[in-house]
């Protein structure tokens, strides 16, 4: 899809349930007082970056422009997906392993335009909606298999979903990339991006007021074109999701939390 038809299909994509206005009015709301009055601009940083994205779009939403900056001065990136993305209503076994495969053609090509080659792209295949409710040993292999992720590329800066993001795989990733670290035994610094936390929480009561002192935007603007491409690569997931959440990706800058280590 080109840019153009994409951004016309967002024209449709405004809000139109009552419920979706309201959220739109009030992520929007949300995200321009933080803006304004909460965040603190940071500097785009040097340093090697491990994302790791519970579906095949997080990343893209959440960290696209900080990608493609990133890559633009030829800093590795590496992309981790731990779900297989296959969780999206389809209940016959060849329609969802259709959509695994769509996601995960759609996570290479969103990727590939951001400037992350597939040799540091992996997919950890969890069944989609299930990573906080594994098993104990197969919870242990994940995070093994994510501690030795993170022994062998050395990240400097590890990206995840924020603890509160308001969905089960994101938060889970979040414990699961947070309990790896030690057994990796490496220092990183651990940054959170949120994807959901604007839309579906209610901020004020949710987040402490330490969670909003964490806060600080990255300007993306000379990637935004880019990261605009890169989301127009799921096609899938576009249609899929609420009306008007698109909107507040489509902006120059990209929000994150710094995490206590
Ligand atoms: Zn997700």
């Amino acid at each position: 899809m080109s840019i153009k038809k994409y951004l016309q299909s967002l024209q449709k994509l405004l809000p139109n349930t009552l419920l979706e206005q309201i959220q739109y009015l009030h992520s929007s709301l949300l995200l321009r007082w933080i803006l304004s009055s909460k965040s603190q601009p940071v500097a785009f940083s040097q340093k090697s970056a491990m994302v790791f994205s519970p579906h095949q779009d997080d990343e893209t939403f959440g960290c696209g422009g900080l990608i493609a900056l990133k890559r633009e001065y030829g800093i590795p990136v590496v992309v981790i997906f731990l779900t297989d993305g296959g969780s999206t209503g389809h209940t016959e076994p060849n329609s969802q392993n259709q959509i695994i495969q769509i996601r995960k053609q759609e996570a290479l090509t969103a990727l590939g335009i951001l400037g992350v080659p597939s040799s540091a792209i992996h997919f950890l295949e969890k069944p989609d909606g299930t990573l906080l409710n594994l098993k104990n040993q197969e919870r242990q292999q994940t995070i093994t298999r994510i501690a030795e992720l993170l022994q062998k590329y050395q990240p400097e800066e590890v990206y995840v979903p924020h603890h509160k993001d308001c969905h089960r795989d994101h938060e889970a990733t979040y414990e699961l990339v947070k309990e790896a670290i030690p057994q990796a035994k490496i220092t990183v610094e651990l940054i959170q991006y949120p994807i959901w936390l604007f839309w579906r929480a209610p901020l004020f009561i949710m987040l402490k007021l330490q969670d909003i002192a964490a806060v600080y935007h990255l300007s993306i603007a000379p990637v935004q074109d880019k990261k605009h491409r890169a989301i127009s690569s799921y096609c899938s997931q576009i249609q899929s999701l609420p009306s008007g959440f698109i909107q507040r990706f489509l902006g120059s800058t990209e929000i994150f939390f710094k995490s206590e280590s």
